[in-house]
């Protein structure tokens, strides 16, 4: 088992689609890479208040990851 990737981007308005992802945020294609933050596609009305969104799929997808390397 390798160490999983952790992708973290910019901003920008494009992202991976929720379709590509497990509920783990894993990518579906690539085992082992773990997407959170401004790397998603999200519908945020909320005027670039992100932050909140960021840190819990952020949580989710460390947490994920250890889950994943536990086995
Ligand atoms: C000016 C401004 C003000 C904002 N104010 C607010 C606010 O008041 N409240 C709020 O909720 N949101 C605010 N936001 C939005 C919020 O800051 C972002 O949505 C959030 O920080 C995005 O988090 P992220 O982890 O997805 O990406 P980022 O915070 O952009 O983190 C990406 C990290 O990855 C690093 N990185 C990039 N490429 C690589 C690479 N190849 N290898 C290694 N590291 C790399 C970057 O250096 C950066 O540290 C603001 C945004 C801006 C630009």
């Amino acid at each position: 088992m390798t160490a999983p990737d952790v992708l973290v981007l910019g901003s920008g308005g494009a992202g991976l689609a929720a379709a590509l992802l497990d509920a783990g945020l894993m990518l579906a294609a690539r085992p082992g890479v773990f997407c959170a933050g401004e790397m998603l596609s999200w519908d945020a009305p909320t005027g670039g208040y992100l932050l909140t969104a960021c840190l819990a799929t952020g949580r989710r997808a460390g947490l994920s990851a250890a889950e994943w390397l536990a086995g």
